[in-house]
Order: C-alpha cells, then structure tokens, then sequence
C-alpha cells in the first residue's frame, strides 16, 4: 500500500513528510504506457504532489503542480487533494533519453532545464492561486524546492524518485519533503541538515525495505518528534461522461459539425485515467443544438 507518514518536532518547528508511492508510480506508468525516462519526471511530480495535497489546510482545497521545460518531455502535470488522491499527465510519455554516464534516468535532459515550474492552489475561491518560479535543475525537486524557498519564503528540503527494473517496470517510488516553519537554533539546523545529507536517494531506501516511519526517524535522529498514523495515497481520477461533453463544448459548433459530418462515433479520452468517453451522432448533435440555444 502506498502512503504518507507526517512526522513533527515536539517544538513543532520542523515538519517532515515521508511518502511511498511505488504502486501509484506504476499505474501511472501503465495508464501512460510512459517511458523510463517519462515515468521517472511524472513519478516524481506525482509523489510531490501528493505529498503537498496532504499539507492542504482544508478538505475542499486542491493542489497542482505543472512544469513546462524546453526538453523533449512537454508539459508535465500532476493534481492532488488533501485525501490523498492523486493523478497526472505528462505530454509525450512516449519519449525516452539515455540514461546519463553514472547510470542515472537523465530527466534533467528530458524536461529542460529552462522552463517554469507552477504552483497552483485551489482554495475552493474565485481565482486559483498560482505561484511560479524558473526552473534550476529540471529535476523537479530542486526546483520544488527553489519554488518554496523563492515563492514561499519556506525553507525546505524536498527529494522524490523512482527506480524501474529492466522491464520498464516503477519497483519502488517515494519522496520527502521537510520544512523548518519557524525560527530554529543553529545547532538544531545542522543537525538535521546532516540527517538529510546522510540519506540515501528516497527510491533506493524504498527499493531496500526502509518504510516511511524508518526513513522519517533518520531524518529526525536526535531531534525530538513525533509522528501521525499513516495515510493512504492512491491514483484516483474524477473524471465523468459530463466533464468529457465541456471538452467537446470547447471545440466550438463549427468544429463540432465538422466531427458529425467525418465521423460515426466521437470518442473523448480523459488525459489521466485513459477511460474513454463515447458520443454517438445523435449525442454530438443534441449539444451542437444546446451551444445554439445559448448564443
Ligand atoms: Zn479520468
């Protein structure tokens, strides 16, 4: 089962937050029929993502995160909310890169290390809240991690990884992000810098055994904490037939028409669950008619 451990300092000025998302990584992967290389940049935005839907204030709220780079990969885009549902997309899961010289997914290469990275909060308001921040890396956590220090004035240390097997298949995924959410010793700081500095990468920790619970322990060796019980994070998709008629909506009477004359039946596939959505003629032509009615 994938999920989140929350662990925190008894002063409550360190927050750390642990995930294991192998399982969702590879239903991704599966959805997407992505590359090594694609599912390694989507595992990762999705472990942070979810990560970051479980620091949310409230149920209704809802959290995104998009990176556009000048690499091969596109736009890569994941969305989570506070229960821990997570899904996402990336443009081309198709592409794939060598890996680099030390054996490493090059997914700095794949998404370009120019480029944006946004952050998007839906509070549940009017306007989302969007904060963005230029890429640094490519990687994406080193940019998560510039957007909060940048954006956020938040201090963090963020990681997250996944790790395929010669089949293409996800083995293990997971992440961490870490926060110091207000003012701390110096002795204290580098305690725990030297507790993450000692960690090894989250999918090789995960791919050896470590849980969330061992792994947020080293992060804390010698600091006090304590931490919540663990939380379920899954793959979920909202998607449904009426969100699918917006996007043929979308298209415009004109194109719409077009569709009815060229084809039989007009399919509309959700972009992150690959379930596809069937309209018939006589379904095309009905909204065709509801678009009139409105104009
Ligand atoms: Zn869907």
């Amino acid at each position: 089962m994938d999920y989140i451990i929350r662990g925190i300092s008894r002063d409550k000025k360190i927050i750390a937050y642990v995930a294991k998302t192998t399982e969702l990584v590879e239903q991704a992967r599966i959805i997407h029929q992505a590359s090594p290389t694609a599912i390694a940049a989507l595992g990762r935005a999705l472990t942070l993502t979810a990560i970051m839907g479980k620091m949310l204030k409230k149920e209704e709220e809802r959290i995104s995160l998009q990176i556009v780079g000048n690499g091969p990969l596109g736009n890569v885009f994941a969305e989570a909310d506070s229960r821990g549902n997570v899904r996402g997309y990336i443009k081309k899961a198709y592409i794939d890169l060598p890996p680099t010289p030390d054996g490493k997914l090059d997914v700095p290469s794949a998404i370009g290390k120019e480029g944006v990275l946004s952050v998007i909060r839906d509070l549940g308001l009017k306007e989302p809240y969007r904060g963005m921040v230029p890429l640094v890396s490519g990687g994406i956590a080193k940019d998560l991690a510039y957007y909060f220090a940048h954006s956020e004035q938040q201090p963090s240390a963020v990681a997250a990884g996944v790790y395929i097997d010669k089949e293409g298949k996800v083995i293990s995924a997971g992440g961490y992000i870490v926060q110091i959410v207000s003012e701390i010793n110096e002795d204290i700081i580098t305690l725990l810098e030297r507790n993450i500095q000692n960690l090894d990468p989250p999918s090789k920790m995960i791919l050896e055994g470590k849980t969330p619970e061992e792994i947020i322990e080293n992060i804390f060796n010698q600091i006090e904490y304590e931490y919540f019980p663990k939380e379920k994070l899954k793959y979920s998709c909202k998607c449904t037939r009426e969100r699918a008629e917006n996007t043929l909506i979308a298209l415009g009477v004109e194109e719409l028409e077009d569709l009815v004359q060229k084809e039989e039946n007009i399919e509309v596939r959700c972009q992150f669950c690959g379930k596809i959505y069937l309209f018939t003629k006589k379904d095309v032509k009905k909204l065709i008619e509801e678009i009139k009615n409105k104009i």
